[in-house]
């Protein structure tokens, strides 16, 4: 019987808890998961600090972590591009084929539900707490971030000097005001 696979794409700036839990959850109903880091071109952006090899790094040590069998899933970076409508055979050009969609941005799920694909909204978990944007405030405010994201992500923003490129990008983006 041919694989059921599903795709779960994000920008993962960084890998925290919340992406961890639906992934876990997403393995529980199809066979294998695709994990496309999205925006893979971008990095050292206050929004978007880290490199796709980074985010990579993260996502693979945070599986391996939570003991996710490693013939499961895929890890693909994934460039934006400047068409939405065209948006979706590109990201299929770059994945194994899939037939489910997990997505919780409204612009994903209507690109994949109009090329008909079948696109299931995975429960939030901590919606207030695990998001990228309250992860990275509280890097940027020296308050408790490693609660929010998997150790491997600690390991890797630690590794790297993270923290201080997040502090100096910020400084950079107040001065170019
Ligand atoms: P994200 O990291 O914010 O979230 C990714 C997914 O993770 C969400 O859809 C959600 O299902 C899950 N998630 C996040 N927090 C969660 C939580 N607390 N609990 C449970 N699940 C949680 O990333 P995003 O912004 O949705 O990423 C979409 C990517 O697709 C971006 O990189 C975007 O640029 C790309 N995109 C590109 C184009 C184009 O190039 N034309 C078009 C559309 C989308």
């Amino acid at each position: 019987m041919d694989k059921i696979r599903g795709i779960l794409i994000g920008r993962m700036q960084p890998v925290h808890n919340g992406h961890m839990q639906v992934i876990k959850r997403i393995l529980d109903e199809v066979d294998e998961i695709i994990i496309g880091i999205g925006s893979a071109q971008l990095s050292h952006e206050l929004k978007d600090p880290f490199t796709a090899g980074e985010r990579i790094v993260m996502m693979s040590q945070a599986l391996c972590e939570a003991g996710v069998d490693s013939s499961r899933y895929y890890i693909i970076p994934m460039q934006d591009i400047n068409f939405n409508a065209i948006w979706v055979s590109h990201v299929k050009m770059l994945t194994p084929p899939f037939s489910i969609v997990y997505s919780g941005n409204s612009l994903v799920k209507q690109l994949f539900s109009e090329e008909g694909y079948e696109v299931r909204q995975p429960p939030l978990y901590d919606r207030l707490h695990l998001s990228g944007t309250e992860v990275r405030k509280r890097i940027l405010e020296d308050s408790n971030w490693q609660e929010l994201v998997p150790e491997a992500t600690v390991n890797l923003i630690n590794e790297i000097d993270g923290i201080e490129r997040l502090k100096n990008l910020s400084i950079k983006e107040i001065s170019d005001i």
